[in-house]
């Protein structure tokens, strides 16, 4: 102790006021890592008063012998820093190594260890050694922090609400069971447990026991790899989409990143299945050469830096488009018998979320609520049905093979919108509008590209003037709109006259459709993206080309309908993402009769 040089108080409770506690989370993450650095198998975190009170971290590694032990309370440059203009250097020293000397300059510290022999007790308070004394033998360490900012008390203020800073804490441990599935994590508050993992060493079971059943019962096993990338892990199916992004969890090289371009091209991968608003909940293990990656973007942020990125992009989205397509995606309804209450993660599943579909929404008055699709009761389901439920999906499948074979009978429509339809394995409904807009979205796509042989010319020349800059702008995609099949000529000032029009604008709207599609360009020229552009149009017409909801239809039609959608690409999504079929299966339909009780 002596031989180092001792800085003082003030200054300490200085760096630790300074970036080092922004959070209780930061002073959890310290204790936590050093748990693992102890080669522990199984670590508890348990909070009073959400930390603020106290926080105690239990593991059962290696331990530190007595020295040690007093040590890992230093500064190992405290020789170099004792001025107050030296702060600078020590904060781009980083964090590791200084932190726990930080905390306990702000607290109370309880420390027991042991390698298995003698036991050490250490308590520590505002930094100065209150008690150093031999302990009971057992291996692992067990390290409480009391009172946090108990002698800053302005420090205090900077933290969160209670509720915020478990938050934090909760999706933290979160995060590390899932890069760290070999070990057993438990998380309590006050008592009440709020995470547990077994530390079985497998990741589904882990997202088992963090998500629950809704969502390990709807993941898909994904792997691909090159010379530069293996990544492996789960997605799930878009039957349980998100509101946020919070459940697009990535971990490069076991390090948890949150990196925009690889967010991007995984919400690429889903971008037929999925509406654009709602994300996936995704778990991605990227295990890479570490001369590709530069983690020091920013110290305290989870971004990171990759120089292969485009091949990465490519590898992601190309993965999960694959995996998607080759997977029955039908959703299951489950009965809702005993909704427990909803963890401090899952705040977003009550929130009523309009479908992105304008059309929908304003010729259709739809609001559609994703979330309550697939509530149900969890503790009914254990981990072996998720674990049997995935190896069938994992099974090498061609591309949409199981929904072509799908053979359905309808039986009726209600609500001149919804076809009911059966087979051996239970009860299906089927949007007519959205089964419709899929087919003819598709259609669409594939005439688009074929211009020449669907243009018709037009029987009433179309005359359109714009302001001089929208005009500038439809000058600027004369030969965007003309791959498409609108071909038009200059007349006059600012003026066009529109000659031919593409065969797939609905008979009797082509007027009202050509000069919307003129105003998506127009809307859209800032930053022009021609693939999107051609996507709306799409869209946009496939959607006023269908049957629309309570519009009345025969059994005969109702057939033909999901004949072709199970002949598309992607049957299971309308043209904005919607679903367009949902399942019930025999077995919920029997549980929700109480015919069967489990
Ligand atoms: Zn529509
Ligand atoms: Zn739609």
């Amino acid at each position: 102790m002596s031989k180092i040089h001792v800085m003082s108080e003030n200054l300490a409770n200085k760096i630790a006021a300074g970036e080092v506690i922004e959070r209780i989370a930061s002073v959890v993450k310290e204790l936590v890592e050093n748990s693992i650095d102890a080669n522990s198998k199984v670590i508890s975190v348990d909070l009073v008063d959400c930390g603020l009170k106290k926080i105690k971290v239990t593991d059962d590694g290696i331990g530190m012998d007595k020295e040690d032990a007093l040590l890992s309370f230093q500064r190992h440059a405290t020789s170099k820093i004792k001025k107050e203009d030296d702060l600078f250097f020590i904060q781009t020293l980083g964090f590791r190594g200084e932190a726990l000397a930080s905390i306990a300059s702000v607290s109370k510290v309880d420390l027991k260890t042991s390698q298995g022999s003698i036991g050490t007790h250490i308590v520590i308070e505002g930094g100065k050694l209150i008690t150093n004394e031999e302990s009971d033998a057992k291996k692992g360490t067990t390290i409480s922090v009391k009172d946090l900012f108990f002698n800053t008390p302005a420090r205090l203020k900077y933290l969160k609400s209670n509720t915020t800073e478990l938050a934090g804490v909760t999706s933290f441990i979160e995060r590390l069971s899932l890069s760290h599935p070999e070990i057993s994590f438990t998380l309590t508050n006050n008592e009440k447990r709020i995470v547990f993992t077994s530390g079985s060493n497998d990741l589904l079971k882990t997202i088992h026991e963090l998500f629950g059943y809704v969502v390990s019962s709807n993941m898909i096993e994904v792997n691909a790899s090159s010379d530069d990338y293996d990544i492996r892990g789960y997605i799930c199916k878009p039957v349980v989409l998100k509101s946020n992004r919070n459940y697009m969890l990535t971990f490069v090289n076991d390090r948890m990143v949150k990196n925009i371009d690889i967010n991007k091209a995984i919400n690429e991968g889903y971008r037929d299945f999925k509406p654009d608003i709602k994300y996936p909940v995704v778990v991605l293990k990227i295990d890479t050469d570490p001369t590709l990656v530069d983690v020091n973007i920013h110290p305290s942020k989870a971004d990171i830096k990759i120089s292969k990125i485009d091949e990465l992009i490519f590898m992601l989205e190309s993965m999960i488009n694959k995996s998607l397509r080759k997977t029955l995606l039908v959703q299951d309804m489950k009965v809702n018998t005993n909704v427990s209450a909803p963890s401090v993660i899952e705040k977003d599943k009550n929130v009523l979320i309009e479908a992105s579909d304008e059309v929908v929404k304003s010729e259709e008055q739809m609001t559609f609520d994703y979330t309550k699709m697939t509530i149900e009761e969890e503790s009914a389901h254990g981990f072996s049905e998720v674990q049997s439920q995935v190896a069938k999906q994992s099974e090498d499948k061609k591309i949409n093979e199981d929904i072509k074979r799908l053979e359905l009978h309808p039986v009726g429509i209600i609500m001149q919108t919804f076809i009911v339809a059966e087979n051996e394995d239970g009860l299906y409904l089927i949007d007519q509008h959205a089964a419709h807009e899929r087919i003819n979205y598709e259609k669409v796509q594939k005439q688009m590209k074929n211009a020449e042989n669907y243009k018709m010319k037009i029987l009433v020349p179309l005359t359109l003037e714009f302001s001089p800059s929208d005009y500038l702008k439809v000058e600027e995609h004369k030969e965007t709109l003309e791959s498409i099949g609108i071909v038009f000529e200059n007349f006059g000032v600012n003026t066009i006259v529109v000659k031919e029009h593409p065969t797939w604008l609905r008979e009797g709207m082509e007027e009202t459709l050509i000069k919307q599609i003129f105003d998506m360009l127009i809307e859209d020229s800032v930053k022009f993206d021609k693939m999107k552009f051609l996507k709306r149009v799409a869209q946009t017409t496939a959607c006023k080309m269908s049957i629309r909801a309570h519009e009345v239809i025969s059994l005969d039609q109702a057939k033909e309908l999901l004949k072709q959608l199970f002949q598309c690409d992607n049957p299971y999504n309308c043209a904005h993402g919607r679903p367009t079929i949902i399942h019930y299966s025999e077995y919920e339909l029997d549980r929700m009769f109480r015919r069967i009780m489990n």
